[in-house]
């Protein structure tokens, strides 16, 4: 195969997608890209008749194309089967005269298991015959923990350590982190945030001795984090599968443009939207919804990224984040593959804490991206009125989507919120918004009494927590997180 990948910062070193998957990051800390996207459109009629699975086979097929047919096609049964409550994997429900893209219906209730259900079947593929054990190490905001827990529990040769911010996730998020079992799995919560989290986690893979004392082991790092491919690569079928329920509908007719609208804190979901553009579905806008974090409702505005303001705690915990790491991808494809320009910026990031893109760059960008902002007020607003106005309960991350689409110019398009979690993961504030004081409860008091108002369901991945047992304890100040990752090797790979 002729398609390889590199990093954003520069073209030295080429890969196969499947190397691309294993290492997560490049070496020189950029992020795998291929200059071979979009060069091969997929067939719009053949995607509408085509059912999720069928085209998931379809994106991966064109993304990761060392992979082979019948490889791919062993990963997507095994990636989206039983363990999702509806054969439809993610559908598209109306929401007045919008749409709703449903996200949250895999085991852990939250868009991170469209990808990491496929991450550890397509690394399982790419580390077929190389004799490593892989340690997957993933920092969380709150949903990627517990999805690539689930995801890479038990998968023979691999371990998985998760990093979640200390009194920074929901109740039942970080129930659903301590409780899982796995002979395989580590779980430690840090004082800090999300970015600290992250950005000793970047630090970890490039630490050379750390890595030859685990190659002595023979256990390579790896990522589970939105910036592999791998996760990137599975997120564009839905953009692709919601058009073809859309046109199925009668909602629109095939060739009409899309507005998507989506929650956004690493900027892998909405990226994905703008790889299923480059790949040939019709978008008009993507439009990036942020949260009371909202450095990149500054950047699409004024082209300045700026990372050096108070981090916000909000109801919408899986985007308080303030270093969106996927972005660099974007700056890569919107500057046509200007790794110089790309080097330069992320220096800055690193060294000043700031940068700015070139105007003609900030222009190209916002050609395809809006944005919007919601803070947690705005947030529960819309929580309580689409509750009253549609009878549809939808999470704090989804009502950020939800607020900034009310919120936009009608341009006449059809419009796709994307709900990134099931409501049932936050059940204290939803109840919170819909007027009942849930201070106090617990979690699973809180998810009574949700269930009881609106007399809706909670889902059973996560009503049944109430009796798993709590199995990670562990907390550490960040600077003794590679230590951890270090005994969690020790321990899972004898
Ligand atoms: C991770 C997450 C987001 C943000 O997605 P990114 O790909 O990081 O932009 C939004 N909502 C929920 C519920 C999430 O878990």
């Amino acid at each position: 195969m002729e398609t390889f990948y590199h990093s954003t910062r520069s073209r030295g070193e080429l890969v196969t997608s499947k190397q691309a998957i294993l290492a997560g990051l490049a070496p020189d800390g950029g992020l795998y890209v291929s200059d071979a996207l979009g060069a091969e459109k997929l067939d719009l009629a053949q995607v509408c008749a085509s059912s999720f699975t069928q085209t998931a086979e379809r994106v991966l097929g064109t993304l990761l194309p060392d992979y082979t047919a019948e490889e791919l096609a062993g990963c997507v049964r095994a990636a989206y089967g039983a363990q999702w409550d509806t054969p439809a994997i993610c559908p598209v429900t109306p929401l007045g005269t919008d749409w709703l893209l449903e996200l949250f219906h895999g085991p852990t209730c939250a868009f991170k298991d469209v990808a990491l259900q496929m991450l550890p079947q397509l690394m399982g593929v790419a580390r077929e015959g190389d004799g490593h054990d892989v340690m997957i190490v993933t920092a969380t905001s709150g949903d990627t923990g517990k999805a690539a827990l689930d995801g890479f529990s038990d998968v023979p040769h691999t371990g998985v350590c998760v990093f979640y911010p200390w009194g920074k996730v929901s109740d039942i998020q970080r129930l659903q982190m301590v409780t899982q079992i796995g002979g395989n799995v580590a779980v430690c919560a840090i004082r800090g945030n999300f970015d600290d989290a992250q950005s000793e986690v970047k630090r970890i893979f490039s630490d050379r001795s750390l890595a030859e004392r685990l190659s002595a082991r023979n256990v390579v790092l790896s990522s589970a984090n939105s910036i592999n491919v791998g996760r990137l690569a599975p997120q564009v079928t839905y953009y692709f599968d919601s058009y073809a329920q859309l046109v199925r509908a009668g909602a629109i007719s095939q060739g009409d443009e899309v507005t998507y609208v989506v929650p956004t804190g690493n900027f892998g979901d909405v990226l994905a939207g703008y790889y299923a553009k480059r790949m040939g579905l019709p978008v008009r806008r993507l439009v990036v919804a942020s949260n009371a974090n909202d450095v990149l409702t500054d950047f699409l505005t004024t082209g300045t990224y700026d990372k050096r303001r108070p981090f916000v705690k909000t109801i919408s915990p899986s985007m308080d984040i303030l270093v969106s790491s996927n972005l660099e991808r974007l700056l890569y494809f919107a500057s046509n593959g200007d790794v110089e320009l790309v080097s330069f910026l992320m220096a800055d990031l690193a060294e000043k804490g700031a940068y700015t893109v070139p105007p003609e760059l900030l222009a190209s960008i916002q050609e395809t991206f809006g944005c919007g902002r919601a803070d947690d007020e705005m947030a529960r607003e819309t929580i309580r009125t689409t509750w009253e106005e549609s009878h549809k309960l939808i999470d704090p991350h989804t009502a950020v989507a939800k607020h900034v689409m009310d919120a936009l110019p009608q341009d006449g398009s059809t419009r796709v919120c994307l709900s990134t979690a099931s409501p049932y993961k936050f059940p204290a504030d939803v109840l919170g918004a819909l007027g009942v004081d849930a201070s106090g409860m617990n979690g699973f008091a809180s998810m009574d009494s949700l269930e009881h108002i609106t007399g809706t369901a909670a889902p059973v991945q996560l009503s049944s927590l109430r009796d798993a047992e709590s199995l990670h304890d562990d907390v550490c100040d960040r600077d003794k997180m590679g230590a951890f990752v270090e005994s969690a090797c020790a321990r899972i790979f004898l």
